[in-house]
């Protein structure tokens, strides 16, 4: 057996990629095929690439972090991304999981490519996710906007699917929901600012919302008109 000293970053994402999978938390192929080739490295900052393998959040600077992979693994699970599907993230961070929901929506030589809009607030981790997204070949695929995404991206309304990646306010953000296409999901966690909260998946079904409780999370807020003050 190769001691994890010594294994290169192909092979340390494999092995997060099986252990996710004996864990039961990835299942689907398609995301499989997303977490082994999108190199999770790539986005995290040069002294941290040693750990990007293991399962835990990596600070990004600016006080965020970079979920854990079993948490990004699980809502693609949910969000059920197909080829084709527009897709808007909010909460880009680093990038990584843009990048993710991008090999999925839009696979190289797709013929239905779809697209991923993501908005992050800190105009700093914008700049480095668009490196990021450049270097590992996404920048066509995954549109980086800096601004508040409690408001969504009207520009683009319908999403297929809306990502949130920080705990918003138990009411979740009207503008999120309104730009929800018919049969859209929205994959959002939300409770409190810092602890006690859940995530959700959402379906929009004429102007009804199905709405499931997962499992308990913890993620920073979520800041904005529709979020938390800052
Ligand atoms: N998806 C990210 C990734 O792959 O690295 C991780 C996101 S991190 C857990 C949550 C991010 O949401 C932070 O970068 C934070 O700045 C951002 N955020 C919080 N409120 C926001 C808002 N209203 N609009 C856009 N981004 C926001």
């Amino acid at each position: 057996m190769v001691s994890i000293l010594k294994m290169n970053f192909e092979e340390k994402r494999k092995r997060l990629v099986e252990s996710l999978k004996d864990r039961g938390i990835l299942t689907e192929q398609d995301v499989i095929n997303a977490m082994l080739v999108v190199p999770r490295h790539k986005f995290v900052p040069l002294d941290a690439e040693s750990s990007a393998y293991i399962d835990s959040p990596l600070s990004i600077g600016l006080g965020q972090t970079i979920s854990a992979p079993h948490m990004n693994a699980m809502m693609c699970e949910y969000l059920k991304l197909r080829e084709g599907d527009k897709v808007l993230e909010i909460g880009t961070g680093s990038g990584y999981h843009a990048a993710l929901c991008a090999e999925m929506v839009a696979p190289k030589k797709s013929e239905n490519p779809g697209h991923v809009y993501t908005i992050e607030r800190h105009e700093g981790l914008v700049e480095n996710a668009r490196r990021s997204l450049k270097e590992t070949g996404y920048e066509d695929r995954v549109t980086v906007i800096h601004g508040d995404g409690t408001l969504g991206y009207p520009k683009e309304a319908p999403y297929d699917k809306i990502l949130v990646t920080a705990a918003s306010p138990s009411k979740i953000p009207i503008p999120l929901r309104t730009q929800l296409k018919e049969g859209g999901i929205l994959c959002i966690p939300a409770g409190s600012k810092n602890f006690g909260q859940n995530l959700y998946i959402i379906k929009k079904k004429g102007n009804d919302f199905k709405t499931k409780r997962i499992t308990g999370v913890r993620f920073v807020p979520l800041i904005g008109k529709y979020g938390f003050e800052s």
